[in-house]
């Protein structure tokens, strides 16, 4: 039976990147996971972000802009291009060669650092003389492994919608959406959370006409609703994605080529044919063949493992990180938390600060956010002030074609700290880096005003916004 200092169970951005920061420890360490990659040969290490997720997505999401800039961005350039087609089979090689890349460098850097990486179902058996017992199931090959500390980072599932089955020919969930290797003519969404609308522009950018579905009636209830409404704006009015919110799915009929959806809508009752239709209503915390029960492991009422804000669950040395765990499901905050967990096990001791935790939606324009909405500040009491930048006016956004949207950052109406900054606009996603430094730092929107912004950039906007706040 082999010994180790530190097993984690899951390969995501949470364990993978846990296990490698414990082997740097000098750890013995160990990583677990039940995903078999495209060979057959080993585990598909990365987990959801990279396998299913976040980089497949953003693959996708490039070639869709080429190809809408291509067709109706370049001519404004004077430049003169004819599009004869789109291969979405080639689209999906080349995503699947980017992940294979990814996920490649992850088992050269388990070499490099001695992470031994095993393949199977990972379950906690028990604990016997302060070493854990984990059973490795490989398809019924089964082999047990002890460590002193267990990481569970397990990760997420697509939550089911009870009234139909994924079969990821028609029905699909984000492994099927982000498979499909022809455009179809009409695709159906059910959800309009972050990876609803990143798969719906993709498509949308693509040809396909989009209809989303959303039982709520709010659009993209967590971000700050001045942004979420400029959003709203953009997405239906300019770039034509249907969006219905306040709907109820009463009924999925499934059929050889195409899925008919009767839904209710402002209590008008519809009915609509898709030629594929994805499923996006969120995710689960995933503890499935985990033995969490067997073994006492504490679950919220999601099904969430319990832990304390060190990712402490209630048993001895089992900690457990990432999208299994309370927080948002981000694969930079299951690496946050992976990185501090294993420092935690070498007694040092690390913070991850919940409330700097960025927040992107890659859809186009992006959408991008850190800490407190005005919402949010409103309803605890907090005086504010605000300031805010449109891209409108600024040089760099103008010469990218991209002048849409805006900078908002919210300080502190005393204090002048930064509470939150809210960004949709080009390449939000990396504007919101400097919001996130300054809020980690405790900055006040006068020490963004007072930093030297280079000229033309899109940073200017942040420096704008902090500055016209009065
Ligand atoms: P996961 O990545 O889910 O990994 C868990 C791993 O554990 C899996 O490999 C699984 O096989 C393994 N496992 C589970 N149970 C066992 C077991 N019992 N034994 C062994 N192995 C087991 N986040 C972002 O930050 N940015 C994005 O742009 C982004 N885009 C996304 C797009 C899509 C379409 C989706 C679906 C998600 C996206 N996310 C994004 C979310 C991100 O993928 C997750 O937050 C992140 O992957 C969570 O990491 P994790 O390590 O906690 O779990």
């Amino acid at each position: 039976m082999s010994q180790f200092d530190v097993v984690v169970i899951g390969a995501g951005p949470g364990g993978y990147v846990a296990a490698i920061r414990a082997a740097e420890l000098g750890f013995k360490t160990a990583c677990i996971d039940a995903g078999l990659n495209k060979k057959g040969d080993g585990p598909a290490l990365g987990g959801t972000c990279l396998n299913v997720g976040c980089i497949p997505s953003k693959a996708l999401l490039q070639t869709s802009e080429n190809y809408h800039a291509a067709q109706s961005e370049f001519a404004e350039h004077g430049i003169d291009v004819q599009v004869k087609g789109f291969d979405a089979k080639k689209m999906i090689e080349r995503k699947d060669a980017i992940v294979s890349k990814l996920t490649n460098g992850i088992g050269f850097l388990f070499k490099k650092d001695k992470v031994e990486s095993i393949f199977g179902k990972g379950s906690l058996v028990g604990q016997a003389d302060g070493l854990w017992q984990i059973e490795v199931d490989a398809n019924g090959n089964k082999q047990q492994v002890t460590a002193k500390h267990v990481i569970v980072a397990t990760g997420s599932v697509p939550r089911p919608l009870p009234i139909t089955e994924i079969d990821n020919i028609n029905v699909l969930d984000n492994e099927g959406a982000l498979n499909l290797e022809a455009v179809p003519t009409k695709l159906g969404m059910i959800g309009s959370g972050v990876i609803g609308l990143e798969m719906g522009s993709v498509w949308n950018r693509l040809g396909s006409e989009v209809t989303i579905l959303e039982a709520m009636p709010t659009f993209l209830a967590a971000a700050d609703q001045q942004v979420a409404k400029e959003a709203f704006k953009v997405f239906t009015k300019e770039q034509g994605l249907n969006i219905h919110l306040g709907v109820t799915v009463n009924e999925i009929v499934k059929a050889e080529n195409s899925v008919t959806v009767k839904y209710t809508v402002g209590g008008e009752e519809k009915t609509e044919s898709f030629d594929k239709l994805i499923i996006a209503i969120g995710r689960i915390p995933n503890t499935n063949g985990l033995n969490a029960e067997g073994v006492g492991l504490q679950k919220d009422e999601r099904g969430f493992i319990v832990v304390d804000d060190e990712c402490r669950t209630n048993l001895p040395n089992v900690w457990a990180i990432g999208d299994v765990v309370r927080g948002p499901m981000l694969a930079h905050k299951a690496s946050a938390e992976g990185v501090a967990v294993a420092e935690r096990i070498a007694g040092q001791k690390p913070f991850v600060d919940m409330n700097t935790i960025p927040a992107v939606m890659y859809t186009h324009p992006e959408i991008a956010w850190v800490g407190q909405t005005e919402e949010q500040l409103k309803a605890a009491g907090v005086k504010y002030k605000k300031g805010q930048s449109s891209f409108a006016a600024n040089g760099r956004a103008l010469g990218m074609g991209q002048a849409k949207g805006f900078v908002k950052i919210l300080a502190d109406a005393e204090t002048d700290r930064v509470l939150g900054a809210h960004i949709i606009g080009p390449v939000a996603s990396e504007l919101i880096a400097e919001a996130v430094m300054a809020m980690d730092f405790k900055a006040s929107s006068e020490d963004i005003t007072r930093i030297v912004h280079a000229h033309p950039t899109l940073s200017e906007a942040m420096h704008e916004a902090a500055s016209s706040i009065k």
